[in-house]
């Protein structure tokens, strides 16, 4: 699928389209095996959950559209598996050539979900969500940013003429707002702790800064209070949603407390307001750390197929 408007796929009633690809998993550094095995478990996970699911293999995003938010001599330096030392510092591991390729799978799977969602309601990645990457280097696990290159070209492509990226993750959304400041119908929306990572914050089109040991009825509140009039009034025509499981009370890199039912609740209050504007989503993975990682993988199966069921 070349181009968004063209799709011609057939309505799929009550079967939720899921976007995966081999690369995602395929990582054999252990410095990166905590991402990719993430999502071989999402992938196993979701196919043992006996959810009725279409899977969508992606293209890898043509090189020329990374470049539209990515410094061209960043997006070579992965391609060829050639990053400094200080840039894979900041992203955390090395750029192998299979990560570098996982790199652009996911943005092409997040790209593809979107075009499946304006098609269908609701679809997801199952990765993505790289939302601290910027423009000549990734940061804190990420590589690419899958959001804001699929933003871009979304826009540019005339798929939609407005899109709210909404960035659930505990962390800001940084590197999609640096990215996409300025850029005519896209528009950025994060909820995140505001002690946590990054240090120094960038400006998304609205960011709701929580403080340490908030929980569910909070933040739920603060989310509808928050979202709401920001929906009504970007009126987008789809929504991009990082939907991060590490405001989970027990993750290790988060300082929120929501529950699983929190997080339940949190998805389902998304998909409502999406679904009362008839606005289209595209979810992706986001962050989620701690040693079970079978725990973490299953926190973000609930997260889809919990949107899921709401289009379903
Ligand atoms: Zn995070």
């Amino acid at each position: 699928m070349a181009d968004c408007r063209l799709a011609g796929l057939a309505y799929l009633g009550g079967v939720i389209p899921i976007v995966h690809h081999p690369d995602y998993v395929a990582a054999p550094d252990p410095r990166a095996r905590a991402q990719s095995s993430k999502n071989g478990l999402i992938r196993d996970m979701l196919n043992d959950s006996g959810v009725p699911i279409v899977w969508h293999v992606p293209d890898p995003m043509p090189p020329h559209w990374l470049e539209e938010v990515h410094d061209p001599a960043y997006v070579a330096q992965v391609l060829s598996a050639a990053v400094p030392a200080e840039k894979e510092r900041r992203i955390g591991f090395p750029v192998t050539e299979q990560v570098a390729r996982r790199a652009q799978a996911v943005p092409g799977g997040t790209w593809l979900a979107a075009c499946l969602a304006l098609r269908h309601g609701f679809a997801a990645n199952s990765a993505g969500g790289s939302h601290h990457a910027l423009a000549d280097t990734g940061a804190g696990y990420c590589v690419f940013n899958d959001l804001a290159v699929s933003a871009v070209r979304l826009v540019e492509e005339g798929a939609v003429e407005r899109l709210l990226v909404v960035d659930v993750d505990v962390h800001q959304g940084d590197g999609t707002a640096a990215l996409t400041a300025g850029r005519a119908g896209i528009a950025t929306y994060s909820i995140h702790a505001a002690k946590n990572f990054p240090a120094r914050k960038a400006r998304s089109t609205l960011d709701v800064a929580l403080a340490d040991g908030v929980g569910d009825d909070e933040y739920l509140d603060t989310l509808r209070r928050t979202l709401v009039p920001m929906l009504d009034d970007v009126r987008p025509q789809l929504i991009l949603y990082q939907a991060g499981v590490d405001p989970f009370e027990g993750d290790q890199l988060g300082r929120l407390a929501l529950t699983d039912e929190g997080l339940a609740r949190r998805e389902r209050l998304v998909a409502e307001l999406a679904l009362a504007r008839g606005v289209p989503l595209a979810s992706t993975v986001g962050g989620g750390y701690g040693s079970d990682k079978e725990a973490i993988a299953r926190r973000h199966v609930s997260a889809i197929l919990t949107l899921g069921a709401c289009w379903a």
